[in-house]
């Protein structure tokens, strides 16, 4: 089945590609590559790739219709796209809150253009939508199931919490089959060592500590070792980019299934998705540690605002309604992982 898959060059959308090809679908992948790579697209993956906005209908319609050459020329002709997985966005915190306008045009706008796109065609085709736990704000008790209150404390937060009241109302009024998945901390990299985490700038605490332990960068800092936690730094819980992979297939599946049965109901899927277990930044440094034989400096630096104490998630609704079971839950097997795709990476 040919699936489109927005920010398909981006690190969980090129996975969910992987994830895609090997149960037997078809991927298309758009992205603007702002942040993308569009040789992970071509080269690795194998896919074809179309360069361009999601906001952009004169690229969206003929594209879900079948009919927009991707970058190398391969026409697409005659294969409509059966449903879309949803990754395009941005995501640094920080250049949120000093440039809200650009997460609001790209996170939320086009999305909506995507949206009427999809309920524009003879039947509206099933979305898979990639959100967060930052909707959820500072939780008032973890584990955070899927109803905690949404207080999202950052216009990236409210962006995607936006594009989920989006979607309940096109769900009760058109019609739209959707999937929401909250994600918690994603991390890791393919277990076969061609795919991971490539952002620039690099913000997350997994590839900094691997960035400072390979001599990349000269330290690390902590934000803030002052929070009510066991040893006073951030509590988070680590998912494999591999598992969200995998947890986008089944969940694709169930929408086309309910749409085979007619049973699509008017209301999005939505699932956390996460191990339910949370690690501090100082217990993720003494496993980096134990996992790569390296040390590395760190200092202690003032908080990071907007960072919640601890973020856990509670995810057995994934594991009940698709099946959901992690292959990597332990955070060594993360790390192992990410450290190889950091080594292989960074020689190349
Ligand atoms: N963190 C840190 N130093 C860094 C990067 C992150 O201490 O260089 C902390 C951050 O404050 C948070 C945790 O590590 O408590 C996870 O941060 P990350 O940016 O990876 O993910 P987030 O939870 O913010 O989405």
């Amino acid at each position: 089945m040919r699936i489109l898959v927005t920010g398909g060059a981006g690190y969980i959308g090129s996975h969910a590609v992987r994830a895609l090809t090997r149960a037997g679908h078809q991927p298309v992948v758009l992205d603007n590559l702002v942040y993308g790579h569009a040789d992970i697209v071509e080269k690795t993956l194998k896919v074809p790739l179309v360069l361009g906005q999601v906001g952009d209908r004169e690229v969206l319609e003929p594209l879900l219709r079948g009919r927009h050459p991707a970058l190398d020329g391969t026409a697409l002709e005659g294969k409509p796209i059966e449903a879309v997985l949803h990754f395009a966005a941005y995501a640094y915190v920080g250049e949120s809150v000093s440039d809200p306008a650009k997460y609001y045009r790209n996170n939320l706008g086009d999305t909506l253009t995507l949206l009427e796109a999809l309920v524009a065609t003879e039947r509206p085709l099933p979305i898979v939508f990639s959100s967060t736990c930052a909707t959820y704000g500072i939780p008032q008790q973890v584990p955070i199931t899927e109803d905690h209150p949404q207080a999202p404390i950052n216009p990236y937060g409210r962006s995607k919490w936006m594009v989920e009241q989006l979607l309940t109302d096109f769900a009760a009024a058109y019609g739209l089959p959707s999937v929401i998945f909250r994600y918690f901390n994603a991390a890791g990299a393919d277990p076969d060592g061609d795919l991971g985490e490539d952002h620039d700038p690099e913000t997350h605490l997994i590839p900094r500590v691997l960035d400072t332990m390979s001599g990349r960068e000269p330290y690390l800092q902590i934000f803030g070792d002052d929070y009510p936690t066991p040893d006073g730094t951030c509590i988070r819980d680590y998912i494999h980019v591999a598992d969200l992979a995998d947890a986008h297939v089944l969940g694709l599946e169930r929408l086309l299934r309910l749409r085979e049965r007619e049973e699509t109901e008017r209301k999005p899927l939505i699932y956390n998705l996460g191990n339910g277990t949370g690690y501090s930044v100082q217990q993720v440094i003494e496993t980096a540690k134990a996992v790569t034989g390296r040390g590395l400096l760190a200092h202690v630096a003032k908080r990071r605002e907007g960072d919640p104490p601890q973020l856990v998630a509670g995810a057995t609704r994934a594991h009940q309604e698709l099946g959901w079971r992690p292959r990597y839950p332990e955070l060594e097997t993360i790390i192992e992982h990410a450290w190889a795709w950091h080594q292989r990476r960074h020689q190349a």
